[in-house]
Order: structure tokens, then sequence, then C-alpha cells
């Protein structure tokens, strides 16, 4: 099972002896990094494994390899020895594990370490690629019971893929590979699916940096992504998109897997290319996906077969994996669009209402949320605006359903009155952190307008605040969120959505 070691940057031995208090019962180790402390406290550091309570790496690491050591080598020798001199017989008063680069040449210190059982991490960092990891790791160790660790930087998802294909390539070695930066977060939380040994996080303080660009807090890892749980036939889900800084996704499936005792892990991949996730996704055996933005309609290409809402919305938000003769990692993809109805669901609720029809509506936006906004409208016999910035874009979407179009302009304004019974904003305008952008701002709300925000977070948006101070009935995001994933559970397990941690998910999310 692979461990969780919690990276200790505090600039004192005090601060980094309450931090292993504070996330003790989600760590099973923790990294002092020296390089990160006040150099009056370096003289202590022998006593800290004692205190700490915890099995404990030393680590120092050099400018050059992503740390804050810059003192020379020899200086930096001095110190490690400092730390692992006087070894004790009682094995947890001594540093556990200590972290030697690849190229540190310190045969005294070596000998001296493994006479009292302290374990060598012999470590690799890349910090402009991902290179040859197979190679890195099987040349690392000195002698057999040394952990060999890889850390990596992917610029793209070909690295991404290349980091679990080498942990395949390398079963049977101890080591620790980690993907650093954020296209890789997704190889610290599967570490058990790339055999490591361990996964570093950093506490998120504001005091504190990270010790290296990717890495979780660990009550995350826990807590959201439920890493005690992950085992090597876990079966892995996901949300892809770029740049995917903000989505609930995460929560709500892995909360909802720990509820129904499900088997399986949710997580985000970042992706900038998609063709390439497919083909990671294939590797890593994902067994279904959610698609958001910017992939909804772009995915379409890739399915194998569509339902009847992906080709009616033109847009696709829900993917599952079906493997070729029932077997990974060859497979083809099918897909439907959840957005549909949870969309529809969502606002009929809001208006106590079975259909739309006499109803005037102005959608903002024509991507791939708006696209299944429309089609849902023209489904429930509403009459639809579309605008968009891009006016063709809109015009493209509007006309598949016989609805007038226009650009986001003053131009639009007259007609738009016409079409503001209830009007759906489905840009990102106005999400977190840009919280006070406006989609719209030309348009004036006078009140009897029914508004509804395709975003939830922030819970109101500038656009639903200006609407709601007018006096208008607002509606953000989340209910059509938790309705479009209940759709999505469904396909994906083929069974019924736990509606009863509704109300659990909206309190997490202060809702
Ligand atoms: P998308 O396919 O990339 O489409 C984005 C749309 O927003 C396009 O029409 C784009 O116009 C417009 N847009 C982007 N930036 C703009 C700006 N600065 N000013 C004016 N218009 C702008 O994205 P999507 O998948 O449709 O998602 C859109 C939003 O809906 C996201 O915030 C997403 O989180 C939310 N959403 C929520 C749910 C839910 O369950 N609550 C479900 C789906 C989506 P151009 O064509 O001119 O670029």
């Amino acid at each position: 099972m692979a461990k969780i070691c919690l990276c200790l940057t505090g600039k004192t031995l005090s601060r980094n002896l309450e931090l292993i208090e504070k996330y003790r019962k989600y760590i099973d180790l923790a990294e002092l990094r020296v390089d990160f402390l006040d150099p009056d406290e370096c003289f202590s550091i022998r006593r800290f494994p004692e205190q700490a309570g915890i099995p404990v790496i030393l680590t120092i690491r050099r400018k050059v390899d992503g740390g804050c050591f810059n003192s020379g080598e020899g200086a930096r020798i001095t110190l490690l020895s400092r730390g692992l001199a006087f070894a004790e017989s009682d094995r947890r008063h001594n540093f556990a594990y200590v972290d030697l680069e690849e190229d540190l040449e310190a045969p005294g210190l070596e000998e001296a370490v493994r006479t009292f059982g302290t374990r060598i991490i012999r470590s690799s960092h890349n910090l402009t690629g991902v290179g040859d990891i197979v190679e890195k790791i099987t040349s690392l160790r000195r002698i057999g019971d040394e952990i060999a660790k890889a850390a990596v930087m992917p610029k793209n998802l070909n690295d991404v893929r290349a980091i679990y294909r080498a942990a395949r390539k390398t079963a049977g070695i101890e080591k620790i590979i980690i993907g650093m930066g954020n296209l890789s977060a997704n190889t610290r939380i599967l570490a058990e699916k790339t055999g490591s040994f361990l996964c570093y996080t950093s506490p998120q303080e504001p005091d504190l940096p990270p010790a290296a660009p990717g890495q979780l807090d660990p009550r995350e890892l826990v807590e959201r992504y439920r890493f005690r749980n992950i085992t090597a036939s876990t079966a892995v889900y996901g949300v892809v998109g770029f740049p995917l800084t903000t989505t609930y996704s995460p929560r709500i499936f892995n909360t909802v897997f720990d509820h129904e005792k499900i088997d399986a892990v949710y997580v985000p991949f970042p992706s900038n290319d998609l063709s390439r996730f497919l083909e990671l996704a294939e590797d890593l055996h994902v067994a279904g996906a959610s698609v958001t933005i910017p992939y909804k309609e772009a995915i379409i290409s890739s399915l194998k077969n569509v339902s009847e809402s992906v080709r009616i919305a033109g847009a696709c938000n829900t993917i599952k994996a079906i493997p070729e003769e029932g077997n990974f990692p060859l497979c083809s993809w099918n897909g439907i669009n959840t957005d549909t109805l949870g969309f529809s669901e969502s606002l009929l609720h809001f208006i106590e209402k079975k259909t739309l029809r006499g109803r005037k509506i102005t959608v903002l936006g024509a991507g791939g949320a708006a696209r299944a906004v429309a089609a849902e409208i023209f489904r429930l016999k509403g009459k639809c605006l579309v605008l968009n910035r891009n006016a063709g874009r809109a015009r493209d979407l509007a006309m598949v359903f016989k609805f007038p179009w226009g650009g986001l302009d003053s131009q639009s304004l007259d007609t738009m009155e016409r079409y503001s019974d209830i009007i759906i904003q489905t840009t990102p305008v106005g999400t977190f952190p840009n919280t006070d952008d406006d989609p719209f701002e030309l348009y004036h709300f006078d009140g009897h307008e029914t508004v509804m925000d395709l975003i939830y977070n922030p819970p109101r948006t500038a656009f639903l605040r200006r609407a709601e101070v007018a006096g208008c009935k607002v509606l953000n995001g989340f209910d059509m969120l938790i309705r479009q994933a209940k759709y999505q559970y469904q396909y994906f397990f083929d069974r019924d959505f736990p509606e009863q941690l509704i109300p659990r998910l909206a309190a997490a999310f202060g809702l």
C-alpha cells in the first residue's frame, strides 16, 4: 500500500512538528526539507525523528533539483552527517530514510547510514521533461536495498502516459515515480497504480511554500480521493477538460463511491490534447469520464456510438469505455449527454412546470453546454433566442432548431427583451476566481425574468447578483450539476444515484 508522506517546508522545527500533529491521522511518514529551514534550526535536526514520533525522511534539496539549498556540496554533506550522526539503537530515534541524489558521492556517509538501518532513497529530478524513466528507475540504485525515485516534469499527455507505462515496466522494483505539475496530479492520486512506495503531499497552509509543483494536501488525498482505498484493481473514472481549474465532480463521485462502497476512484485529467487523453485513458483502463469545457463537441468524432441526446445537442459530456473483446487496453468509447436532462429537470423543477410551452427564452453562449440547453428548450416547446460573443457560432447552433440568433452586443437588446421570460447564462464568464465578470452588462433586468446561470462556483455570479437585486427569481448551476451527475452515474454503473447524499454534497460546497 502506497504511503502518504507530508513534506515539511516550515522555517522552524517547531512549526514542522505542529504540522505533523495537525495532519498525523492522514499521513504515514514525513519528509524534513532541511533546505527550507532557517540556518540556526539546522543545528538541531538530529533530534527531529524522535520528536516527530513518525518515520522521517531527511532531505536537503539543491536548487538545481528544485529545492532551496545553494551552499555547496561540502556544506550539504556536513549537514546530512549532522542529521544522521550518533545513531541510536532504537531506530525510531533515527531518520528512517535519507534522500540522496544520483550524483551525490559520499561513500562514508552511505556506509554509516546502512549500518544503522536508515534506508536510502536514491533520487533523480528532471525539471524540464521526463526522459527515459524506465532506464532511470532500473539504473538508479547502487545496492538492492535502495528505493529508486524519479521525479519528472511532464510537458504533455504523452509524457504523463510515459509515467504510467514506465511504472508498469518497472513493476517489482521498489520505487517512487512522481509526475510534477498539474497535468500529472493524477499520477500522485494513483500512486498505488504506479506501484510508488509513497505519495508526497504538501499541507495547504498560508505560510508554507509547496515542496514541489502539483502536490496535493494530505487531507484532500485521503478524504476527497479516498487514497487509502485505492488498490491495483480499483476502477478509474475521471473528468477531462482544460484547464480544469474548477470542477466539483471528483468530490461528488468519490463521495458516492464511498457511500455505495464501489471500488472506484474519480480523478481530474487536465488535458491540453483530447486524442492524447483517449490514448492515456486506454492505457490506464479508465472506465468512464465526464467531458467538460472545451471538449464537449470535439469528443464526438472519437466515439463509436452516441446517444440520441448527443446527436440532437451536437455535444457530449459523458463517455464510457467499451473494452474490445472484453479486454483493455484496446477499447472504443460510447457517449451520452446528461447536461440535457440535468438542465431541463432543474429548470422545470424551479419554475414548477412540466414544459416550456409559451415561454420566451434567451440563451447566452453557444458552446457545448448551450447546445444541450437549446436542444431541451426545443424538446420542451419553448421559444428561444441564442446570443453569443461569436455570432457565427450562435447562428450555427440556432439554425439546428430554427431559433433566432445574434451577437452579445447592443444590437441584440431589443430582441432579447422579447425573449426574456427566462434567461439562461451558459458562458463561463463569472466563474471563480473572476467573480466580478459579467457576460452581458448591457442587458438591464427589470425583475420579471427568471434567470438561470449554469455556473455553480460562486453560487451567485455577478450576473445572478444583478438579476436578484432587480427582483428576478434566480437559480445557479448546482442543482443541474447534481442532476446531470446522477445520469452519468446511472450510465456508468447501471444503478440509482443515492439521492439522500444531495444535501450533504450541497453543504460540502457551501450551498
Ligand atoms: P464551451 O463549449 O467552451 O463554450 C463556452 C461558451 O462561452 C462559448 O459560447 C463562448 O463564446 C462563451 N464565452 C467564453 N468566454 C467568453 C467571454 N469572455 N465572453 C463572452 N462569452 C464567452 O464551454 P461549455 O462546456 O459550454 O461550458 C460553459 C459553462 O457552463 C462553464 O462554466 C461550465 O462549467 C458550465 N456548465 C455547467 C454545468 C452544470 O451542470 N451546472 C454543465 C455544463 C456546463 P465564443 O463562442 O464566442 O468563444
